[in-house]
């Protein structure tokens, strides 16, 4: 019998998955991974700027303040924070794939599409998660070329 050696896509969607849960964030728990050429760039989860807020600390009880969206008013999302230490370090994201728990709000489709990354795989729909119509997120991303796919688990 042969081994089973798991897809790439199945590793990077783990280690998301994973991340997620490092989030301190209390609504939701969001994880991302930048790869090129099945390589690493960059890592994120969602949360408020190291150093900061830690909301599940701060605001055990009330939760974190909240936008008009209903979101954590102090966090960057995971695909944010992932994009954003790439760029700290230097490290190119031009024709990078990103996968992220949570498929990208509008405001990071803008982002992910501005730095190039060519590809999203997502886990679960943001529009789902919030309750309303469209995911407008990937709505944009399509409709600018990006290439954007609902991940499904590919190790046989
Ligand atoms: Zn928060
Ligand atoms: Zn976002």
């Amino acid at each position: 019998m042969t081994k089973t050696r798991p897809h790439f896509d199945d590793i990077f969607m783990d280690l998301a998955s994973s991340l997620a849960e490092r989030s301190h964030c209390i609504k939701a728990q969001v994880g991302a991974v930048l790869t090129r050429d099945t390589r690493i760039i960059s890592i994120g989860y969602n949360g408020p700027p190291a150093g900061t807020h830690n909301c599940d600390e701060e605001f055990p009880e009330a939760g974190c303040p909240r936008d008009s969206k209903g979101s954590c008013s102090l966090a960057l999302h995971a695909e944010q924070n992932a994009i954003l230490y790439a760029a700290k370090i230097g490290a190119s994201v031009e024709g990078a794939t990103l996968y992220v728990t949570l498929s990208p709000c509008i405001a990071c489709a803008r982002i992910i599409f501005s730095m190039g990354i060519k590809r999203v795989i997502y886990r679960d729909s943001y529009a789902r998660y919030k309750g309303i119509g469209v995911d407008e997120g990937v709505e944009f991303l399509r409709k600018f070329g990006v290439l954007v796919e609902e991940y499904t688990h590919k190790t046989a």
